[in-house]
């Protein structure tokens, strides 16, 4: 059997509080397509964590929430700003084009997967010809994809920066609540205090079952929502199935607890990690995922013994993710493999 535990957080199975939270809603019958009490419980429940009457959906998965949020916001002569490593660009098939019927990803780089607002400011200015996609909106990713998190000054920067050239703001929250931890910050202040006008609040890598929020705090942009959810398979019939793990997960800050074991997980994981020789931490941990250099054949080595993992950044890297479940135990192991395929001389039982 490979190993799963760190190839991402989404290997882990269901929190205990999400599975009890769907339990409970398992009881009888309601109505169908959002029109249940558990619905709008969890809605109510999330208007709370946010401090405001926002405009809330719950889709399926990630890919949805994204493209869909950005089919909202765009039309099809639109382009989104995005970093060159996000999800959006290189994880989605091409979603985010293909639901806003052509809207074109506008590549911008920038430190630890952050956007750099002076790219931002390069490009809408380089694209004010009619022959080129009009930018329309940003999309970025908190934390990032490969493990930062944006400062609440970063956010509210780009969102100055947003409002004053007229583009709308989406996060792409699939680990919102890793970011949310890391920064002992209220949910508010890193959305719509900080002009954020759409959040795809991620429950799956947190511990629920199958479901992300789409949050609109600008509520103009939610009219008609619900039919590009019906339209796009998006719209569970028993939608209570998809609202009620997150009544489990909001309450008592059961969410910031298990995000924040995973990214303490992640922490100890990277340090571990850094003090081997020969391997190198490529980002700062932030929140739950770990990026390392380290040699190719020790990469490959790891690889034969059974440990699934991506190498994003090259065939000398390697992505460990934490989720809400990983122990430390588990840390232990990867440690003393990733040790023996180094050829770390207590382990490394190979004649040189
Ligand atoms: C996991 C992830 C998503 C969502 O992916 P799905 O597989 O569609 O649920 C979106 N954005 C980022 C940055 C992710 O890591």
């Amino acid at each position: 059997m490979p190993h799963t535990e760190f190839a991402s957080d989404n290997t882990a199975g269901i929190s205990p509080e999400a599975m009890v939270a769907l339990m409970a809603a398992n009881n009888g019958t309601t109505a169908s397509y959002g029109n249940d009490e558990w619905t709008q419980r969890a809605r109510d429940a999330m208007r709370k964590v946010f401090e405001t009457e926002c405009e809330v959906f719950f889709v399926f998965n990630g890919t949805a929430a994204n493209s869909l949020a950005l089919a909202a916001l765009c039309q099809s002569y639109h382009g989104i700003i995005c970093h060159k490593l996000a999800h959006v660009e290189s994880d989605e098939c091409g979603g985010p084009a293909f639901f806003t019927h052509g809207a074109k990803l506008l590549l911008v780089d920038g430190a630890d997967g952050k956007l750099d607002p002076g790219g931002i400011d390069k490009l809408v200015a380089a694209h004010t010809d009619i022959h080129a996609p009009k930018p329309r909106a940003v999309t970025l990713a908190q934390s990032t994809e490969v493990g930062a998190v944006y400062t609440p000054e970063e956010i509210q920067a780009l969102g100055e920066a947003c409002r004053d050239m007229d583009l709308a703001l989406h996060i792409d929250g699939a680990r919102f609540a890793n970011a949310v931890v890391s920064l002992n910050a209220q949910p508010a202040d890193i959305t719509w205090r900080a002009g954020v006008d759409v959040l795809s609040f991620g429950g799956t890598k947190m511990g629920l079952p199958n479901s992300e929020a789409v949050i609109f705090f600008n509520r103009e942009l939610a009219r008609d929502f619900v039919y590009r959810c019906k339209q796009a398979g998006q719209l569970a019939s028993k939608m209570r199935f998809l609202a009620a793990p997150w009544l489990g997960a909001l309450e008592n800050n059961n969410w910031l607890r298990r995000a924040g074991h995973a990214n303490a997980m992640a922490r100890r994981l990277g340090f571990a990690l850094w003090r081997l020789p020969g391997v190198e931490l490529l980002f700062p941990v932030q929140s739950n995922a770990v990026f390392v250099s380290m040699p190719e054949p020790a990469v490959a080595a790891l690889r034969e013994r059974g440990w699934s993992f991506l190498s994003p950044l090259g065939v000398n890297s390697a992505r460990f993710v934490c989720s809400w479940a990983t122990q430390p135990e588990q840390i232990e192991r990867l440690i003393a493999d990733v040790s023996a395929c180094l050829g770390t001389p207590d382990t490394n039982t190979e004649p040189a």
